[in-house]
């Protein structure tokens, strides 16, 4: 093709985006090879046509069609771990929709949880005052001196009301384990993860730091998380908003990051937490993109469900490194994604082929696709999901077994 005709095929905007990409990620973008690898093992490739090596030849190049796969990815991870060159490929995506975001070229739904996010705190159009409804029902305390733990619950663990199920259990694990815990009540925002990689990074910017000045007066030295995503947020991104692992376990300053399931294993080591009532059930556990891939939390949940009396743990056909993804993430909770074409659909398959009754995970969002993926498909009755605390504070609690 002519140059001439090439160029005439480059329209502003994009032309604008594809600079920006080279500038963002230029040095990686060279180094593709576009061998296909991230192609082969992104999970999308089951239900539609979809190729990271294409979106990257394209961004390279400038040519126009990039930005129609530009929401699709759910920055599961799978191809960042395998590419040979090691290229972010997540960020990439999340550089282009930052830029589409900023000309409304957005898709539509992603605008109420974003403008909810930089009005009230929380992607759910929920009051801020309401946060902490669950928590003094709950009569947790609020965190304050002399006080061990900080519980940070995930948004979606505060005003869903499936997901309050999960927090009421974590509450009953954490006092079953004796440990000393608080809530920040009504002074937390949102972690803003989901809003960094759906390219909103000045709603993350405003979330970082009022969660910043939240911790700098509680100064806390332990941070418990209900999220992988605010696990990954605090432990990472809020240094490094491009999200490179750490491994010690810390963000900047002294403060220790966990999410639940890492305590609740250690609690079970030191003989502190003792589940005793069996759960006769087959349970397979999902493991979560940001615990597993992004934060190497693999083996705690495993433990956890290992030590429940009765309980049968089947592995799916892809799990840990290779776990599928329940298509939550980057925003993806947030994008329309019709019946039969969601990345959910595949776990439940792989979950009844592995003759589970429940799904087990440790993440909301993980909850919330996970459930409406078993209910477009009438399986209720077949399939369960639970997270890790649900089935921990059941084995807790009196009864027969
Ligand atoms: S796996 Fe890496 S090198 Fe290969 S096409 Fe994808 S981004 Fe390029
Ligand atoms: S992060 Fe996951 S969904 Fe996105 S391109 Fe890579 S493999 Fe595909």
């Amino acid at each position: 093709m002519a140059s001439a005709e090439v160029s005439l095929k480059i329209a502003a905007p994009m032309l604008e985006v594809a600079q920006t990409v080279r500038e963002q990620g230029g040095e990686q973008l060279k180094e593709c090879y576009q061998c296909g690898t991230c192609t082969a093992v992104c999970p999308w490739g089951d239900l539609r046509s979809f190729s990271p090596r294409r979106f990257i030849e394209l961004a390279r190049t400038g040519l126009e069609g990039f930005e129609n796969d530009a929401w699709t990815c759910v920055t599961c991870k799978r191809c960042w771990d395998r590419c040979p060159q090691d290229i972010n490929i997540p960020q990439l995506f999340q550089s282009v929709r930052r830029i589409l975001l900023e000309s409304n070229s957005n898709p539509r739904t992603l605008n109420q949880p974003l403008g909810s996010l930089r009005a009230v705190g929380n992607p759910w159009g929920e009051p801020i005052e309401k946060r902490e409804t669950w928590a003094r029902q709950a009569e947790v305390p609020v965190y304050g001196p002399g006080v061990e733990h900080l519980l940070f619950t995930c948004c979606t663990n505060d005003y869903d009301a499936r997901n309050k199920l999960d927090s009421r259990a974590i509450v009953e694990v954490l006092r079953a384990a004796g440990a000393s815990f608080g809530h920040l009540g009504n002074d937390q925002r949102c972690c803003g993860d989901l809003a960094y990689t759906a390219g909103d990074t000045g709603a993350f910017e405003q979330m970082r730091e009022a969660n910043r000045a939240t911790f700098g007066r509680a100064r806390p030295g332990s941070v418990l998380v209900t999220s992988p995503h605010c696990l990954h947020a605090f432990r990472n991104r809020y240094d490094d908003p491009e999200g490179r692992r750490r491994d010690d376990g810390n963000g900047r300053g002294e403060t220790r990051y966990r999410h639940v399931v890492e305590l609740f294993a250690e609690a079970i080591k030191s003989g502190a937490l003792r589940p005793t009532r069996k759960v006769t059930r087959k349970v397979t556990y999902h493991d979560p993109c940001y615990l597993g891939r992004y934060n190497g939390v693999y083996d705690a949940p495993r433990e956890v469900l290992a030590a429940i009396p009765g309980l049968e743990l089947r592995e799916m056909a892809h799990h840990r490194e290779a776990s599928l993804c329940c298509g939550g993430g980057g925003g993806g909770v947030w994008v329309e994604t019709a019946k039969g074409e969601r990345l959910g659909d595949l776990l439940i398959r792989e979950a009844l082929a592995a003759g589970a009754e429940t799904i087990a995970t440790a993440c909301p969002f993980c909850v919330q696709m996970l459930e409406s993926s078993i209910l477009s498909f009438g399986l209720e009755e077949q399939l369960k999901v639970a997270t890790v605390a649900e089935l921990l504070a059941e084995s807790l609690r009196p009864g027969e077994g």
